[in-house]
């Protein structure tokens, strides 16, 4: 009798140390050990960061012989794509990856006229568990490496350089982390990201941190945290109520930092940084766009460093949470317009392709 094994390979818990994970300084390290001259690590940075390859045979700079190796070790693929939609003639294009253990999170690239905006996943799924999110539903199935974060933009950095958007060659210059995930809950994999999309080559992407907005529910600690980095990004904070009692069941974080709380978090940023606070308010149907909420929000928000943008909810299917009436929502913004507060109605790119994040990995049975 024959016994029969079967040989597993043991499951990495990790994904593989790539470049971008890396200081300039640990990079030259990274290269040192591998008996390179630490020189090259610039050599390869730039190919990643300026010229999006990670194609040995386009790294004619380098010898011939380390080119694999050094590829191998230090840009291992980390995502890999599984669907692909596009909308709006092309320049609304939404992906689907899937990270080394299976994990789905997606990233969303729009191109406007004057900008190009990327928006990235920090989590595969998000612990928040807002009720009214598909992402949210599902729960967090682990925080993403910083290099895994920074993929995301240099694949859509890659797309444009390539001229394989609408519209002609073109730059990322708008990264917004409110894809998958809660950012300041992965704190430390976040910042390295920003680092990375804001350092000039060859140590990162050289994007204007202006042109960076982390969003967060309202991690009070972490907002402080990050006021004190010295990165001038945008705080984007998701209040979606004004008032505790309907905060409480809306965004359940809010049991344990209160509006109050995570306002003054936000008001503290806007003093350290001096960029103005964007707060979003996803509008849902008679749930939280009363014009009496409209007002208590107002006063919350009158005098201060802020911008509010709406955005108008993009129902989960099966969801019993959908978008205001275009009567409720004008009259809010009209409420919100008499404090002085300014507002903005957040454009709908994607909605005919499941734009609200977490759907389309939702909607993806292939998971694993
Ligand atoms: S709305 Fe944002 S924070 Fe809330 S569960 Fe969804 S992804 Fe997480």
């Amino acid at each position: 009798m024959s016994a029969q094994l079967t040989f597993v390979a043991p499951r990495r818990a990790k994904p593989s140390r790539h470049l971008a994970d890396l200081s300039m300084a640990e990079r030259r390290a990274a290269v040192a050990e591998l008996g390179e001259k630490p020189f090259r690590a610039d050599q390869l940075s730039r190919h990643y960061f300026e010229r999006f390859t990670t194609d040995p045979e386009q790294m004619t700079d380098l010898p011939a012989a380390s080119r694999d190796r050094l590829v191998t070790q230090l840009m291992p693929g980390l995502l890999t794509s599984v669907r692909e939609i596009t909308c709006d003639g092309g320049m609304t294009r939404k992906t689907l990856w899937r990270l080394f253990d299976g994990a789905l999170v997606e990233s969303v690239l729009m191109r406007y006229p004057d900008r190009v905006t990327m928006c990235v996943s920090s989590q595969a799924g998000c612990g928040m568990n807002c009720p009214f999110c598909a992402t949210g539903q599902a729960g967090l199935t682990r925080n993403m490496s910083t290099a895994e974060i920074v993929e995301q933009v240099v694949a859509g950095a890659r797309a444009l350089a390539a001229d394989e958007v609408p519209g002609g060659p073109g730059r990322v210059s708008n990264i917004v982390f409110m894809g998958m995930g809660e950012p300041l809950a992965n704190y430390k994999a976040v910042i390295g990201a920003v680092r990375r999309i804001v350092e000039p080559a060859p140590a990162g992407l050289g994007i204007s941190a202006r042109g960076v907005t982390v969003s967060t529910v309202g991690l009070v600690p972490a907002i402080d945290k990050l006021a004190a980095e010295g990165l001038p990004v945008t705080l984007a904070v998701s209040l979606h109520a004004p008032d505790d009692e309907l905060r409480d069941t809306l965004v359940p974080v809010n049991t344990r930092w209160k509006v109050a709380e995570v306002l003054d978090a936000a008001w503290r940023y806007a003093a350290v940084t001096k960029r103005r606070v964007s707060i979003e308010y996803a509008l849902i149907k008679d749930i939280n766009d009363q014009e009496w909420r409209a007002d208590l929000l107002g006063r919350l928000l009158k005098g201060k460093l802020v911008h509010v943008n709406l955005i108008p909810l993009n129902p989960t299917p099966g969801s019993k949470w959908t978008a205001s009436r275009p009567e409720d929502e004008r009259a809010f913004v009209r409420r919100l317009e008499s404090h002085g507060v300014a507002v903005t109605v957040r454009d709908t790119r994607g909605r005919e392709i499941d734009g609200a994040c977490g759907q389309l990995a939702a909607a993806t049975p292939e998971q694993g």
